[in-house]
């Protein structure tokens, strides 16, 4: 059953039509008011409301990218409901290029916020009263953080059944089943009956091409799952849910040659990174604890002792070795071929016993 709208921002938008808001969200140091622009389709008919948002953290800029290239070339025909894109949540931090707000908080861990509390939580109350609490949906584009990459992997609460839905229509070759932190957007949505999934994937600072082409993909895919646009979906041939994650650490300091990449699987046992002094004298390894694939790396070649490594998400042999079997045959022209080679050009991965 679709929320009711009678009292959204966007009750008036005609059928068949966008229209552009800018909710005021805050006043800046110089009194100026700052606003945060949103827009909204309405489809030819009534239905569910969905949201698509993008960096929360206000450096994760993949998915804002995204979004332009949504409103900009929309390779769809909203039949029905009502689809509101928010390109930039944490807009004071997209101004200053920082995940965090200006009182350095998580925004991510303030819904649903409070109308009188610190700018963060004023923030969190805005999106949580004026969108997140008249949308049945919600996709939240996220990166990982600064000097990392994260393969392309959807988190979702696989115990609620809408969001479930989402997130094997979305069609990440991963899905972690988690209902995320508490304060949360996607966790504080979910529980007020707006089942939102998060997508994970690529770099900050960035728009690249394979973050745009598999969320667009993922986005259109649970578009036609929840029936706002025609046809069926075409999700990824090969989807493992995982429930746990680990990050693999540095045990010593040095500079860093990386012997896999970001979605490669990997078996008990199997080097991942040999760490040098700057002469090439191997001082330690990093081997991969149990059969997992990495979701998420560093880009940053020297660590200190400590220092996360690769993230990793666990499953059982069986299911790494069918995803392999996956992986080895896919077409190199086919989205998961080009997006596992793109996400791959950041990592200089040389064989383990190569030089
Ligand atoms: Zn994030």
């Amino acid at each position: 059953m679709a929320k009711s709208t009678s009292d959204a921002l966007w009750k008036d938008v005609p059928l068949s039509s966008r229209k552009e808001f800018f909710l005021e969200i805050a006043e800046s140091y110089t009194g100026i008011n700052i606003r945060l622009p949103l827009q909204v389709w309405k489809g030819k008919k009534e239905g569910p409301t969905l949201f698509v948002s993008a960096a929360v953290h206000g450096d994760e800029i993949n998915g804002t990218g995204t979004i332009r290239e949504l409103i900009a070339n929309p390779e769809f025909e909203l039949e029905c409901g009502t689809l509101v894109m928010i390109p930039v949540v944490n807009i004071q931090g997209f101004e200053r290029h920082t995940r965090y707000m200006p009182d350095r908080r998580d925004l991510n861990r303030y819904f649903p916020g409070v109308k009188t509390g610190s700018v963060t939580s004023r923030l969190a109350d805005v999106i949580y009263r004026e969108v997140i609490c008249h949308c049945d949906y919600g996709i939240d584009l996220h990166t990982a953080s600064v000097r990392r990459t994260n393969f392309p992997h959807v988190r979702a609460d696989m115990e609620d059944e809408k969001c479930k839905m989402m997130a094997e229509a979305f069609g990440t070759e991963v899905v972690l089943n988690s209902s995320g932190p508490e304060g949360s957007l996607r966790y504080e949505a979910t529980k007020a009956g707006c089942s939102t999934i998060v997508l994970e994937a690529g770099e900050v600072w960035k728009v690249e091409t394979a973050y745009v082409e598999t969320a667009t993909r993922g986005i259109v895919n649970v578009l036609k799952a929840v029936g706002m646009v025609a046809g069926e979906f075409v999700p990824t041939e090969h989807q493992i849910v995982c429930e746990t994650t680990k990050w693999l650490r540095a045990q010593s300091g040095g500079f860093l040659q990386f012997h896999v990449s970001p979605g490669e699987t990997l078996v008990k046992g199997q080097k991942i990174s040999t760490n040098t002094g700057l002469l090439g004298k191997e001082i330690g390894s990093i081997l991969a604890p149990c059969h997992s694939i990495i979701i998420g790396m560093s880009t940053m070649p020297a660590v200190s002792p400590g220092d996360a490594v690769v993230h990793v998400a666990l499953s059982t042999k069986k299911d790494m070795k069918d995803l392999e079997d996956f992986i080895d045959n896919i077409d190199d022209e086919s989205i998961e071929g080009r997006t596992r080679d793109d996400f791959a050009t950041n990592i200089h991965v040389i064989e383990e016993n190569g030089d």
